[in-house]
């Protein structure tokens, strides 16, 4: 088979999975309660189409075939990526496969009411048929990994195991759990620079100029409203984000609309010579998240970013707040219930939780009906706080209801890779005065040039390494977190 032919393939192959993107989207955003189950059908057809494609026994051919060739860097990381999906896809009989999908496309639905509603024993069923599925197909692709867990992480972040994370998440726990209790028992208490509601409405209007500002180009994208903000994207110039209005929380959308915006840069700025191959997108989903990150809160919860924006975000919010004021506030740390509107600094325990739980769950060490419980416990253990709801507690993520086990580590694995950019960024340019000087294209040229218009053709080690000449290494991070919550808090 020639490079031509399997990329012609591959196309066929991404343009159906695009449906069934498009498909989810619209689920989302715009399909009304009573249209869920005909859209439902309409996904579980495509996904059929789409195994058959992705399974075809001539693309086996050729990728052994073209694997066994001299090809371009480009061209291998295609052969090399399609074969792995090849391979994970065909060990999983067909009709489980579209069991399974037909599952995934009513859970959301379901999960969303549960939360709703505040009752785990909603989803629980549905919870339970998704893990016993993940378990499954984690099984039947199990080959180096020593656990089902590994099984699941390696499917986002290659190279990171639980031996790995083990260690990442040692060192981090190491540093944040006695920082908060010192921030705790320093007795400053920042406070709310606002009074009042904002109309979801205004918040739309200004998240969209504040999506521009960064850099989100909105004549290849656009935003809507879902429960839970997220970034999916049809092709480089097509690149799509949601976000939720709180009318008494303005902030919490502000800094979605930054971190969407940061996944959503990544799509846009993705060569779109790649796209529809097996490297469009972006390198991981810990290098996504770092993207994400460094402009949630490297660029965004800095004083530089938003010294030249500030009176705009007064006047169009009607506000008098002060600006030292409000990046105390949005910079705070405190123990809270709910990881994505958690601080920076307890973010990771967040994540930690989660890391812990989905262990025990895939090592049968609990059920799902006990979830509820060990979440409380976790959540006790780590924050030192306790749950008042199963809506503001093990209800509270979209992940497990789409079969996303493993993916939570990724969102600390980026925040560890922004810093570590940041650091590369800064021995270049002065990103404090570019930033003060609204000069955020700067920021997002490097960005481009060092990750984004890459895609998948590298992986996160070797993004970092020709950006910096060093490997994955979350010391950046640490030094970053202490830094700045000392002199927050006045520690020491
Ligand atoms: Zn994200």
């Amino acid at each position: 088979m020639e490079m031509k032919e399997l990329l012609e393939m591959g196309k066929e192959i991404s343009l159906l999975g695009k449906f069934m993107t498009l498909a989810s989207w619209d689920m989302e955003t715009e399909t009304p309660e009573g249209g869920m189950a005909g859209l439902g059908e309409m996904m579980e057809y495509l996904s059929g189409l789409y195994y058959a494609k992705a399974t075809d026994p001539a693309l086996k051919a050729g990728l052994e075939e073209l694997s066994t060739q001299e090809l371009s860097v480009r061209d291998a990381a295609i052969v090399r990526k399609m074969k792995e999906s090849f391979d994970r896809m065909a060990k999983i009989p067909q009709d489980e496969y579209m069991t399974y999908q037909a599952i995934l496309s009513r859970s959301q639905n379901i999960w969303a009411k549960a939360k709703r509603e505040n009752n785990f024993e909603l989803f629980k069923d549905t919870l339970k048929e998704i893990v016993y599925y993940e378990k499954k197909f984690a099984g039947y692709n199990q080959t180096t990994e020593k656990s089902l867990y590994d099984v699941m992480l390696n499917q986002f972040e290659k190279g990171f195991t639980t031996e790995k994370l083990d260690e990442f998440f040692g060192l981090l726990k190491a540093e944040i759990v006695p920082m908060l209790k010192k921030i705790q028992e320093s007795g400053i208490d920042y406070k709310k620079p606002y009074e009042g509601k904002i109309d979801a409405d205004v918040q739309e209007k200004y998240n969209k100029k504040l999506a521009e500002y960064i850099g989100f180009d909105l004549s290849r994208g656009v935003i809507k409203r879902s429960e839970h903000p997220f970034t999916t994207n049809l092709n480089s110039d097509d690149v799509r984000f949601t976000n939720h209005y709180y009318e008494d929380k303005m902030e919490s959308a502000l800094f979605s609309t930054i971190h969407e915006g940061g996944h959503g840069m990544y799509e846009q700025g993705v060569a779109k010579e790649l796209d529809h191959t097996a490297v469009a997108g972006g390198a991981s989903m810990g290098v996504h998240e770092s993207q994400s990150r460094f402009y949630e809160n490297l660029v965004g919860r800095s004083a530089s970013f938003w010294t030249p924006i500030f009176a705009d975000l007064n006047k169009a919010y009607n506000l008098n707040m002060n600006l030292e004021d409000f990046m105390n506030y949005i910079n705070r740390a405190e123990a809270s219930l709910i990881r994505t509107e958690a601080d920076e600094l307890t973010y990771p325990l967040h994540i930690m939780i989660r890391y812990e739980i989905e262990q025990m769950l895939f090592k049968d060490e609990i059920t799902v009906e006990q979830l509820p419980e060990v979440w409380n416990q976790k959540v006790k253990e780590f924050l030192g706080i306790d749950v008042p709801s199963d809506a503001q507690g093990v209800l509270q993520d979209v992940h497990w209801s789409g079969g996303m086990f493993g993916y939570f580590p990724s969102y600390a694995i980026g925040s560890a890779i922004a810093s570590q950019i940041m650091a590369a960024m800064k021995k270049e340019m002065d990103v404090d005065q570019l930033l003060l000087q609204s000069e955020l294209k700067t920021i997002g040229a490097f960005l481009d040039h060092h990750i984004h218009q890459h895609g998948a053709i590298y992986t996160t080690d070797e993004l970092l390494n020709m950006m910096m000449g060093e490997s994955f290494n979350p010391q950046y991070y640490v030094d970053y977190l202490k830094d700045k919550y000392t002199k927050l808090y006045h520690l020491n």
